[in-house]
């Protein structure tokens, strides 16, 4: 136990944040003050907004951090999918930061103990441009040199765009994409912005899902990825896992065509081929071939998560744990998949806070395949936070799973994160009187 922390009488105080930009995308670090000197550290998720968490100070404030599961039940009703989840599962981290940082117990502690010292990565790999699979297949090699023992890429229609014959679609439609919503042929190089969505017809395009946009993958298509993978295969061979990611929206049908020529290939799982919601269709993907296939980002909270699991819908479940509301709702997500045959990957393309919460929570489950990692070429990416043990977060493909208490980290590093603040959200933790006030009656029923 901190012998200058008296868990009884711990309160939290203030919370306050940071809007950092390029780690990989844009992250919110969220701090958390208490009347006892310690902070605890948070992280909105990815592209979300602040907001998400800064409406819930009022609620939290005056209340002892240790008491995780009672602010989470208060305050769990003020998130949503995807980016809105960020908010209480960011808060749920730094609750869970102090309480560990308060009674002297790392947080896998809390979670029940661990499996495991270290944690496998699977690491995402881009190429920038026009690309050959043997193009992606160097890149992925790389990572491998570099101690990375599972490998993801994106790979999907975005490829097919310039090749002649091999895309069907409304006519027009196709040009409309390249012109109001290139990003989402190829979003792996960095967050949506305000301004790719802001625009009605950007908007309009990014938000028709697979089974409504009407495009269609010739067979020239099919030929056209299947070779693809195919040169990927031959440059990295078939003994380390490659999953791939960022299709792009297709009908569950083109999915399944897809999928049964990728058999060969030996995918270690094809992810959020049709939107998660869309359960029957997710069952008929599965059962119509032989590739794991996989969703799950995106969701908030267990139960939809044990909707698409008992529904026999999914090979492995991917949850954020900055979306699905935390680490200890992460657990417990991993649990039912655990008890129904379903591994879980970890999504994670955010700061080292989010990835040392990651690595914590993968660290006390019994069916996790790896966490993902999106950072290779982001140098400071690491410098962000001095690790309490002094060991390098990550090391030769595996997350080092901290002893110390909390998340592991003795501090935040202010040179570095000033170094990158998002010139569009400027500020260094600043003060959130704004919110000191915000009320509303929350109760769900009369
Ligand atoms: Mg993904």
């Amino acid at each position: 136990m901190n012998p200058n922390v008296d868990p009884k009488t711990l309160k939290i105080t203030d919370i306050r944040f940071l809007d950092i930009d390029g780690a990989p995308k844009r992250c919110t670090i969220i701090k958390i003050m208490t009347n006892q000197g310690i902070e605890g550290y948070g992280e909105v998720r990815d592209a979300s907004s602040k907001t998400y968490a800064a409406m819930l100070k009022s609620r939290i404030v005056g209340l002892n951090p240790c008491n995780v599961d009672y602010i989470f039940h208060k305050i769990k009703q003020f998130g949503f999918h995807s980016r809105q989840g960020g908010g209480v599962s960011g808060i749920e981290i730094a609750l869970l930061d102090l309480a560990g940082k308060a009674w002297g117990v790392p947080v896998w502690q809390l979670l029940g103990g661990k499996f495991r010292d270290k944690v496998r990565v699977y690491c995402d790999t881009d190429v920038d441009g026009k690309h050959t699979g043997h193009d992606m297949g160097m890149a992925l090699k790389k990572r491998m040199e570099m101690g990375f023992t599972m490998l993801k890429m994106d790979l999907g229609i975005g490829l097919l765009m310039d090749i002649p014959g091999a895309i069907c679609a409304p006519l027009g439609f196709i040009d409309d994409m390249k012109k109001y919503a290139p990003h989402i042929l190829n979003v792996q190089g960095g967050s949506v912005t305000a301004d790719m969505v802001n625009h009605k017809n950007s908007y309009d395009i990014v938000n028709t899902a697979h089974p409504f946009t009407g495009i269609h993958i010739t067979e020239i298509g099919l030929d056209y990825l299947e070779n693809y993978v195919k040169e990927v295969r031959e440059v990295i061979g078939y003994d380390v896992p490659l999953a791939i990611d960022h299709f792009g929206h297709v009908c569950v049908e083109d999915a399944i065509l897809f999928a049964r020529r990728m058999e060969k290939y030996r995918l270690a799982w094809i992810e959020d081929m049709v939107p998660w919601q869309m359960t029957k269709q997710w069952q008929r993907l599965k059962q119509s071939c032989c590739i794991p296939v996989c969703t799950g980002e995106d969701i908030y909270l267990k139960e939809d998560f044990k909707n698409i699991i008992e529904n026999d819908c999914v090979s492995v479940i991917h949850p954020d744990i900055l979306t699905c509301g935390g680490a200890m709702e992460l657990k417990k997500i991993a649990d039912i998949a655990d008890e129904n045959g379903v591994a879980v990957a970890v999504h994670m393309a955010e700061s080292p806070i989010g990835c040392l919460a990651a690595a914590h929570c993968a660290a006390a489950m019994h069916n996790v395949l790896a966490v993902e990692f999106h950072s290779v070429d982001v140098p400071w990416w690491k410098d962000m936070v001095k690790m309490a043990d002094g060991k390098p977060i990550m090391e030769n493909g595996y997350l080092n799973v901290p002893d110390a208490p909390g998340l592991g980290i003795e501090s935040l590093n202010e040179e570095v994160l000033k170094a990158h603040i998002n010139p569009n959200i400027p500020g260094y933790f600043e003060p959130t009187d704004e919110w000191n006030v915000e009320f509303s009656n929350d109760r769900l029923w009369s």
